[in-house]
């Protein structure tokens, strides 16, 4: 795969290593990155995470396209693997199935506790926490081959302490998957304006427009944290392809985009 990391707009070629991170985040645990509001909106929707017509729809939606983006960037089979942000485990569910071995990150302990009862019945094993990516890093630096973070970034107050827990947490080898929303007037048509006001898809208030992240800006995260990116690809609305995933993996990423990256290999 070539490396697109200085085909990204805006970027710069990097040797940032970890203590660029450090230098402007002294101690991760010194705050804790949450956003009660953003919690508690999640936690209202907590009992519809499998309501696959509800008001999470979209991420079912969008669960096969971001799942095949995954596989074919990486092997699931046993593979360890950690889903920051994890919600309901819409996700997480998906990476079990497919052989990972997951546990599932997420600060709304309501959301947590549907994740274990729905893993539960359907009887996966899923170890699901409700933790902090940058707490859970302490104690478990460079054990997962495989790091997901979808959809979380834009719900954080520092989108860029996750990414170096994110990066604390892979292995040498190891590689994260992030997702989130560029920022620009069309994405803020198509996310805020259509999706929540227009055809009221998922609720009012979901995103703030200034807590979306523009592709330079998480790859310039990344490279701080002493991540490479490897991979860019968008999410686009084709709803002409498919009534029950009507997503598909684009080569646009100007409004919602995931992003692939691995530890950079040091420089002489
Ligand atoms: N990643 C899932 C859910 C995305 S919704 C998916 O794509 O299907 C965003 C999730 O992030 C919510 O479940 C919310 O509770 C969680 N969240 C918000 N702030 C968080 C934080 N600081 N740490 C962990 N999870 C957080």
């Amino acid at each position: 795969m070539t490396c697109i990391c200085n085909a990204v707009a805006g970027a710069r070629p990097s040797l940032s290593t970890e203590n660029n991170f450090m230098n402007n985040h002294p101690n991760p645990l010194d705050h804790q990155n949450i956003s009660t509001q953003e919690i508690e909106k999640f936690s209202q929707h907590a009992h519809e995470w499998w309501d696959e017509q509800g008001p999470l729809k979209t991420l079912h939606q969008i669960n096969p396209i971001r799942m095949a983006w995954i596989a074919k960037h990486v092997v699931l089979g046993n593979a360890k693997t950690i889903d920051i942000g994890c919600g309901g485990g819409i996700l997480s569910e998906s990476l079990v199935r497919a052989g990972a071995i997951v546990t599932g990150l997420d600060m709304a302990s309501d959301s947590i506790e549907i994740a274990r009862a729905h893993a539960q019945a359907a009887q996966l094993s899923i170890d699901y926490q409700a933790i902090t990516a940058e707490e859970w890093a302490q104690t478990h630096p460079a054990e997962y081959d495989v790091v997901t973070c979808m959809e979380l970034l834009e719900h954080v107050p520092d989108p860029a302490s996750v990414v170096h827990a994110a990066a604390q947490l892979l292995t040498p080898n190891g590689t994260v998957f992030f997702s989130t929303i560029n920022r620009n007037p069309k994405a803020w048509a198509l996310t805020i304006g259509a999706a929540e006001h227009l055809l009221k898809w998922i609720p009012k208030g979901t995103h703030q427009y200034d807590t979306f992240i523009k592709p330079s800006e998480l790859s310039a995260m990344a490279r701080q944290s002493g991540l490479e990116v490897f991979a860019l690809a968008g999410v686009g609305y084709q709803p002409w392809q498919s009534k029950s995933t009507p997503f598909v993996v684009t080569k646009d990423t100007s409004v919602n985009y995931m992003m692939a990256c691995r530890k950079a290999k040091k420089r002489c």
